[in-house]
């Protein structure tokens, strides 16, 4: 009897797993649960739509015709709220009991609230999901002051929208640097002149004490904890995510205290024929020696093709098992210039930065002797060969300062060869 495979999530992991089975198995089950009411769409372009860049058409990646025409069995609006791996099953919200014989669980993660008084008013937003970027747009277009909170790579993207949208926002950050787990002041600096050209103010040393908000309901302003006072009709927060998996809550899959799921490289989570994928793995990254997190789109899917791929080895389709080995890349194009960060920027015992130019600026972060991740700013020429150094392993302890030559030579770093 063939098996029957389904899939908790439509975003980007659960979606390429789907369709690694069905390329593996025609005759397969395949079901893929989403508790959102569209199939499949670009989420790392909604920010693009929200700044009023781009029509929504582009953004959806797959239409209910694209399932249809697969046999894949599309249920949207559908929350799930238990699973029972003893029965090898599991519960939705509208009471419905679906059995499986493999389980993929790719539910991302839902961006945290910030624990302050009127962080729930109307006006302040958070970014995940494409009905988010609707309400973004339309907000970002009619407001005219915002303030933006996180200093990361979606906080960035918030910026970015009020910049486009002309809202005259404060990005309130608590340390002196964007991002600055991943970057040093120097290139942070290249990312702040950015800002400023695009309208938006960087503030350093703040944050949010409270929230100001009207009569209506409406914010209207923010207090940082050095008592100062932001006008800010229209406010982003990307502080980081909470992983959706309260649901497994009992099920006996080990979870991490963040409640990511701990998943080996070949994707399989601690209970027989359960699997996970996507944001919410902590996955054993065969590259780093260690247990890992990713939040991009490109290793988001490869661990989706990676579980789908083992869901059919392990039912006994003639297939090879699959292991995930991924230097994953995440780019930002908000500005004249490109930035492009790899692998894992903000772990390492060691790094080698240099600025080339005023928007040109490199770190490589190094652990072990190891590449393990880095930043480009400017010049995204040498990503391969980076990112080629750390799939391979190469030991660079002894030639960290060739890492920054403007065209690294990798014959120099042996026994890797160059590429053809
Ligand atoms: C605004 C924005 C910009 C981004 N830009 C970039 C970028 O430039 N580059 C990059 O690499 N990455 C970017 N990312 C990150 C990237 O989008 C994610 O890493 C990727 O989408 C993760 O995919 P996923 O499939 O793991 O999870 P998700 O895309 O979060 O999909 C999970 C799905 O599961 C559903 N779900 C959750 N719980 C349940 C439940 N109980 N029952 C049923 N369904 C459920 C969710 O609604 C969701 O549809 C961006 C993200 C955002 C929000």
């Amino acid at each position: 009897m063939s098996a029957s495979h389904v899939i908790i999530g439509d975003g980007i992991a659960g979606s390429s797993a789907a369709e690694t089975i069905r390329e593996a198995d025609a005759d397969a089950s395949v079901t893929v649960i989403t508790d959102e009411g569209e199939a499949l769409y670009n989420r790392i372009l909604i920010k693009e739509f929200a700044k009023g860049k781009m029509p929504a058409g582009p953004i959806s990646i797959h239409d209910e015709g694209w399932y249809e025409e697969r046999d894949i069995n599309l249920k949207l609006n559908t929350m799930v709220t238990r699973v029972d791996t003893d029965a090898h099953e599991l519960h939705t919200h509208e009471g419905e009991t679906i059995e499986y014989d493999s389980l993929l669980i790719a539910t991302g993660g839902t961006p945290t609230q910030l624990p302050v008084d009127g962080s729930d008013a109307e006006g302040v937003h958070h970014f995940w999901t494409f009905q988010d970027a609707r309400a973004i747009k339309e907000h970002a277009e009619r407001a005219e002051t915002g303030a933006v909170i996180g200093a990361g790579l979606l906080g960035i993207d918030l910026a970015a929208i009020c910049g486009a949208q002309d809202v005259e926002a404060n990005y309130l950050m608590r340390g002196n640097a964007w991002w600055r787990y991943a970057l040093s002041e120097d290139g942070a600096e290249i990312i702040h002149n950015a800002l400023r050209e695009n309208g938006v103010t960087p503030v350093f040393g703040s944050g949010v004490d409270e929230f100001d908000v009207n009569d209506d309901g409406d914010v209207v302003g923010v207090t940082d904890p050095n008592g100062e006072y932001f006008d800010a009709d229209f406010v982003g927060i990307a502080i980081g995510l909470n992983y959706n998996t309260e649901f497994l809550r009992g099920s006996g899959i080990e979870r991490t205290d963040d409640g990511s799921i701990v998943v080996d490289e070949h994707m399989r989570t601690s209970a027989d024929d359960v699997y996970a994928a996507g944001d919410l793995t902590y996955f054993y990254d065969v590259i780093l020696e260690d247990q890992a997190q990713n939040g991009a789109w490109g290793s988001a899917k490869e661990q989706g093709s990676i579980a789908g791929t083992n869901m059919t080895f392990d039912q006994g389709l003639d297939t090879d098992e699959a292991t995930f080995e991924w230097v994953s890349s995440y780019s930002i194009t908000h500005f004249d210039f490109p930035f492009l960060s790899f692998g894992h920027p903000t772990l390492g015992d060691d790094d080698v930065e240099k600025k080339y130019g005023d928007d040109e600026w490199r770190r490589v972060a190094i652990k072990d002797g190891k590449v393990v991740g880095g930043v480009l700013i400017g010049n995204l020429a040498p990503q391969s060969k980076l990112k080629r150094l750390a799939r391979d392993r190469v030991d660079v302890s002894d030639k960290k300062e060739l890492l920054l030559e403007e065209n690294i030579d990798l014959e120099k770093f042996e026994p890797v060869e160059a590429e053809q």
